[in-house]
């Protein structure tokens, strides 16, 4: 019986392991921190042997192939011993995929995977169709493919994903944007990054689609690599330059796959970078299959995704909006451009190589405070300093709320939008926001 050693037992890990146990596998699955109770509770249901807090070399290095949750960095030393020894290592994703013939919309990106797959993912359902979503959210491919039977899935994909996915195929591929992130786990070379979001596009034939951004200067420049046979639906902001999705005169217009059209003001998330999102969403819906009418259901009826540039309440005229998920530069490039008001910004936290210059010049125009969240600020205060802009260092939530709420006035916001990892002060980026939410209801 060919073995299969799960490596990390998270959402994915855990996931994969049922999905192998149900195909007749010989499973193992090992994590070097402790298991939460509910991936025990689902191993031990289906009986598959698993340890935590530890490597077991010798059960590891006997896999016929690894399954690798995406948060192990290849620099793990157990993930090192497996290439010297040519194991196969393949992500939970590339193994769900073997043993499914569902449609298969996978978004991805630096900025905006999670808000995209979402709308897609309400558009389809709405819509009636029997489809699960997977990936970066909710249940894991592997599991639903397990004990589910759904005919189309919406994936939210990583680059972490993408890197160890070989032989799955994307009928709609969707490609957001290219900005950096995550560039300490790409020994910080920016192609590394680049080519492993293109890995979106692998396998994909004249029968499927392959939906992007057609103003990122990064992704336009790839894709002069690549002999693509998919069929190509760029979008755009404007009109122009061959794309086929973009707003013209407050109307939101799609030319291809089918022509389609709204008004801009009817969508339901609002700014730039929410117009993207629904262009894509809208071009993948159509792809699909949808009918004009429930796509145009669809984008008007989506109530957003928490912790992205949602509203966490007014006090005494003080908006206070959360955008904890904003954990690179860009994304908080995105939420600045969309605010209307004097702001207070929160920035800070585990800063993975930012580059601060790309802000700056919203910074100067629409900040009224800066409010630095974290344990090292230093950084922080070398590109901010000099800007003549009031700075408020602060090491917890509750202090963070309470300086920015004195910073601010009537008819100003607050914005969390941090542009860094949460780990250094709190245990996610929704416990970050979570918090923030708590600390305003409490002014
Ligand atoms: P991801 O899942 O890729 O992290 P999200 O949809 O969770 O993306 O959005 C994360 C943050 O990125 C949001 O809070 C918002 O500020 C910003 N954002 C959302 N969509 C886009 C986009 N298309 N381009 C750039 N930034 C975006």
């Amino acid at each position: 019986m060919k073995r299969i050693v799960v490596l990390g037992a998270a959402e994915s890990g855990a996931g994969a392991a049922v999905l192998a146990k149900v195909k007749g596998f010989d499973v193992f699955v090992s994590d070097m921190s402790s298991i939460k109770s509910k991936y025990k509770s689902l191993l031990d249901e289906y009986q598959i042997p698993w340890e935590e807090n530890q490597h077991t070399i010798e059960k590891i290095l006997n896999a016929d192939e690894i399954i690798k949750s995406p948060g192990i960095p290849d620099k793990a030393p157990i993930i090192q011993k497996l290439r010297e020894q040519n194991t196969p290592i393949i992500s939970e994703i590339e193994f769900a995929g073997r043993y499914t013939n569902a449609k298969m919309i996978c978004i991805t990106g630096s900025n905006g995977k999670t808000t995209t797959t979402s709308l897609i993912y309400h558009i389809l359902k709405n819509a009636g169709c029997n489809v699960g979503l997977a990936g970066n959210i909710g249940n894991s491919l592997a599991l639903q493919v397990a004990t589910k039977d759904f005919d189309t899935y919406v994936i939210e994909l990583s680059s972490f994903q993408l890197d160890n996915m070989y032989d799955f195929k994307a009928d709609i591929a969707i490609l957001m944007n290219i900005t950096p992130d995550h560039l300490d786990r790409y020994d910080f070379k920016m192609q590394n990054y680049v080519d492993s979001k293109m890995r979106i596009i692998r396998n994909q034939t004249e029968n499927d689609a392959f939906i992007f951004w057609n103003d990122d200067p990064i992704v336009t420049k790839e894709l002069k690599k690549y002999d693509i046979k998919a069929k190509l639906l760029p979008f755009s902001e404007f009109k122009g330059n061959g794309a086929v999705a973009y707003a013209d005169n407050g109307e939101y217009i799609i030319e291809s796959p089918k022509s389609f059209s709204m008004k801009q003001g009817d969508l339901a998330i609002k700014g730039k970078h929410n117009l993207y999102n629904s262009l894509a969403a809208g071009i993948a819906a159509l792809a699909a299959g949808i009918s004009d009418e429930d796509v145009k259901k669809g984008l008007t009826t989506f109530e957003g995704v928490e912790h992205r540039l949602e509203k966490a309440g007014t006090v005494n005229g003080v908006e206070f909006i959360n955008d904890s998920k904003a954990t690179n530069v860009n994304a908080c490039w995105y939420a600045m451009e969309s605010m209307t008001k004097p702001t207070v910004l929160i920035l800070g936290g585990i800063d993975k190589g930012n580059d601060y210059s790309e802000i700056y010049d919203l910074v100067r125009e629409k900040c009224i405070g800066l409010v630095f969240l974290g344990v090292d600020n230093k950084k922080l205060h070398e590109n901010f300093d000099g800007f003549g802009i009031p700075i408020v260092d602060v090491q917890s939530m509750k202090d963070c709320v309470k300086e920015c709420y004195k910073m601010s006035k009537e008819g100003s916001a607050v914005l969390l939008s941090p542009c860094c990892a949460s780990f250094d002060l709190f245990k996610n980026m929704e416990d970050r926001g979570e918090q923030f939410k708590q600390y305003v209801k409490e002014l």
